[in-house]
C-alpha cells in the first residue's frame, strides 16, 4: 500500500514538477557592508518576472544565459549591501512563470561590519563654494546611472590598472582639517601618470567628462544596473555611447580634480550604491 502511494505520487506530481522547476541560488547568506549579492535564477522555461527585496529597494532579474548543458534559462541578479548596513536583513525573491504562478524565496542576509582605516588628506581645496560644486557634479554623475539596461557585462571584471593600493573601499576620509568627511567609495590604485586604463568589463560608455572634483572620468554602464567609473584620468580615449569591450583602453592615469598624486579612482555602483570593486573580480 505504502509503495502504491508513493508510486502515485511520483506518476502526479513528476509532471507538476518538470513543469515549473525554478531554483534560486545566493554565492553568499553572509556579506560584508559595502559587498554584493550574486543571485541565480535557473528555470526550464523564461520566467515572466522576477522582483528582488532588499532594504526597502526593489530590484530585478535579468536574463543571462540558455545553459544548453542543464537546458536551463539562468537569469542573474547583483545585490548592493550600502555601507553602513549592520546586523540581519530579509532578502525576498520572486519570480513569475508563465501561466502565471509566483513562486517566492526568503532569505536572512547576515550583515559584518568593516573597520575603514581613517585617512587625513590636505587639498587646500575644500571650501563652501567647491562643497557646492561638488554637490552639483555628483547629482549629475548619479542621474547619468538613472536607466537599467540589458546585460552586458562579463563575470569576472578585471582590475583596470596594476599598481599599489593607495586607498580601499569604505576607508574613512577626512579632508582639509575637517572640511569635508565621507567614507572612500572607491579603491584608489597609484600608478605612473600615462599608465593605460582598461574597461573593467564590458558595456555602453555613458559618460566621458571633465569635472572640478573627480577630474577626467569615464562611466560605463554594465547592463543590470551595474556602473563602473573611472575618475582623475590624465587623457581619456573613449567618447559617450560606445561600445567597449572588457580589456579596451579607455584612457590614461593622471591627477586631475581632487588628487594628491597620479592615481585611479575606481568605482562600482549597483542601482547607485556604491559597493566594493573587489567583488567583480570573481567569477559569477
Ligand atoms: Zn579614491
Amino acid at each position: 500500500m505504502k509503495k502504491y502511494i508513493v508510486s502515485l505520487f511520483i506518476v502526479f506530481l513528476t509532471p507538476f514538477i518538470l513543469m515549473c522547476e525554478t531554483y534560486v541560488m545566493l554565492d553568499t547568506n553572509t556579506v560584508k557592508e559595502g559587498g554584493i549579492i550574486k543571485i541565480s535564477l535557473r528555470s526550464n522555461e523564461p520566467l515572466k518576472a522576477t522582483n528582488i527585496e532588499f532594504m526597502g529597494n526593489t530590484y530585478q532579474a535579468f536574463y543571462k544565459k540558455f545553459d544548453i548543458h542543464d537546458t536551463e534559462y539562468v537569469c542573474a541578479a547583483v545585490i548592493p549591501v550600502p555601507l553602513g548596513t549592520k546586523g540581519t536583513k530579509k532578502l525576498t525573491i520572486k519570480y513569475l512563470l508563465k501561466d502565471d504562478t509566483e513562486g517566492v524565496k526568503d532569505e536572512k542576509i547576515r550583515v559584518k561590519q568593516v573597520k575603514g582605516r581613517e585617512t587625513t588628506i590636505n587639498t587646500g581645496m575644500i571650501n563652501d563654494t567647491f562643497n557646492a560644486k561638488m554637490s552639483k557634479e555628483s547629482t549629475i554623475i548619479k542621474s547619468i546611472q538613472d536607466p537599467i539596461t540589458p546585460v552586458k557585462y562579463d563575470f569576472p571584471f578585471m582590475k583596470p590598472v596594476e599598481g599599489i593600493t593607495t586607498g580601499n573601499f569604505g576607508d574613512q576620509r577626512v579632508y582639509d582639517n575637517g572640511k569635508a568627511a565621507w567614507r572612500h567609495k572607491g579603491w584608489d590604485i597609484a600608478a605612473k601618470k600615462g599608465t593605460p586604463i582598461r574597461a573593467a568589463s564590458s558595456g555602453n560608455v555613458v559618460s566621458a567628462a571633465s569635472t572640478q572634483s573627480c577630474g577626467n572620468i569615464v562611466i560605463i554602464d554594465h547592463g543590470a544596473g551595474i556602473y563602473s567609473m573611472y575618475y582623475h584620468m590624465q587623457k581619456v580615449y573613449v567618447k559617450k555611447d560606445t561600445l567597449v569591450s572588457k580589456g579596451d583602453i579607455i584612457g590614461t592615469v593622471g591627477a586631475t580634480g581632487i588628487a594628491t598624486g597620479p592615481h585611479l579612482h575606481w568605482q562600482m555602483n549597483v542601482y547607485k550604491i556604491p559597493v566594493n570593486p573587489a567583488e567583480f573580480l570573481t567569477a559569477f
